[in-house]
């Protein structure tokens, strides 16, 4: 019989109760760490006071505001976000996916009203992962998520994660339109898009003209150690995708764009019932407000360094288990010799949560306000899970 629950997650028997800072504890009173943060979702720790408090104070006041309104909260958070990056304009979603259908529909409606609606191609890359919904899935095209739901929406190419060549031979051809890449692909295995690479596809961009589309959803909002991964590259998009770490726990996402980019989607070519509600715009507002600080940015880029130090001893006592560390900032993938589930499983058995991706890489995405003790004690979990597998 089906369960209650559709059955598409392969979920792990474990129930958490509650959580505090990097810390989730189970219905039986188990402390597990979590270095997966709800996929880099809870960007300021469990149950983080700051955000209680933005959460409960808006709560009190108006919960849901219909689009139709002016809405204040979302006025102050996009004016943060534009302040803050390259961007002259924001539209607030609910998810990473729903800021993937509005980049795929603001790069059409920017061809298509700039008197070239033949540009409708977008190239994506192997890969790559942008949420689960029509467009998403036929972004990414891997076989894993599009299989039976066809007919796809048509009109994307993948290309060859690090193919130079193939990028350069298919951004020239005449109805391209868009190329929509992850400065650093997670659920591909935390491979990062080298800055050379990024500078070199913004060059592309500006010589076709196409626009460049970053879905930054799981890399961005100081993951890296900057704002949004593209400033290592000292590049910018045209459009980029955010959700994850906006909202630290609420649902929240957003498509930032420029002017240019940005002037086809006019009154009534897009919306969303709860998108840039005030409960998820003041809580994104106090995240940004935390995150977007030089000093915080500055400490996730020591406390990056900090963990990769010490998954480095990590993969030099355990050369059997582990090829490398990969990443930046504390967005971190241990690449695996072994099958990465079972290194996320040893690690259930010492309290230590981290999430598989493709690649053979288990990811750890903690809170970016984790303290310096808990960073030594995951490195100790993580080698007590190494030891573990290795005797098994
Ligand atoms: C998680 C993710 C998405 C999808 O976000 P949802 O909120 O799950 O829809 C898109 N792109 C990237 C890079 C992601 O990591």
């Amino acid at each position: 019989m089906i369960p209650a629950v559709l059955p598409t997650y392969n979920r792990a028997p474990l129930t958490f109760e509650r959580g505090e800072g990097a810390w989730l504890v189970s219905d039986d009173g188990r402390r597990y760490l979590d270095l997966g943060a709800g996929i880099a979702v809870n960007a300021l720790g469990h149950a983080n006071p700051q955000l209680t408090e933005a959460l409960t104070a808006q709560a009190h006041k108006v919960w849901h505001l219909s689009n139709l309104y002016r809405i204040p909260e979302q006025e102050r958070l996009a004016e943060m976000l534009v302040d803050r990056t390259f961007a002259d304009t924001v539209f607030f979603t609910n998810s990473g996916t729903e800021a993937a259908e509005l980049a795929v529909k603001m790069a059409r409606k920017h061809w298509h009203d700039a008197g070239r609606p033949d540009r409708t191609r977008i190239l994506t890359f192997e890969g790559a992962f942008h949420g689960r919904s029509s467009a998403a899935i036929a972004a990414a095209g891997s076989e894993k998520m599009t299989k039976g739901f066809g007919p796809l929406l048509p009109g994307f190419t993948q290309l060859a994660w690090g193919d130079h060549e193939a990028l350069d031979r298919a951004i020239r051809e005449p109805d391209v339109g868009a190329v929509m890449i992850e400065p650093i692909q997670g659920e591909g295995g935390i491979r990062p898009l080298p800055d050379v690479c990024l500078k070199g596809l913004r060059d592309l961009c500006d010589q076709t003209g196409v626009l460049m589309i970053l879905d930054e959803v799981q890399c961005g909002m100081g993951r890296t150690g900057r704002l949004f991964a593209h400033e290592w590259a000292g590049v910018t998009p045209d459009i980029m995708m955010v959700a994850k770490g906006i909202g630290g726990g609420f649902p929240l996402g957003a498509v930032l764009a420029t002017e240019k980019a940005a002037a086809a989607m006019t009154a009534g070519t897009h919306g969303s019932t709860y998108g840039g509600n005030p409960l998820a715009c003041a809580v994104g507002a106090k995240v940004m407000e935390i995150v977007a600080d030089d000093a915080f940015l500055s400490e996730v880029r020591r406390k990056g360094a900090l963990f990769r130090q010490g998954l480095e001893g990590l993969v030099a006592s355990h050369p059997n288990l582990f090829e490398g560390v990969r990443g930046s900032g504390l967005m971190l993938g241990l690449r695996c010799k072994v099958v990465p589930a079972d290194v996320v499983k040893a690690g259930y058995a010492e309290g230590l949560l981290t999430v598989p991706a493709a690649d053979n890489v288990v990811r750890l995405l903690p809170p970016l306000n984790i303290p310096d003790a808990d960073i030594a004690e995951a490195v100790r979990r993580l080698d007590a899970a190494a030891s573990a597998l290795n005797a098994a």
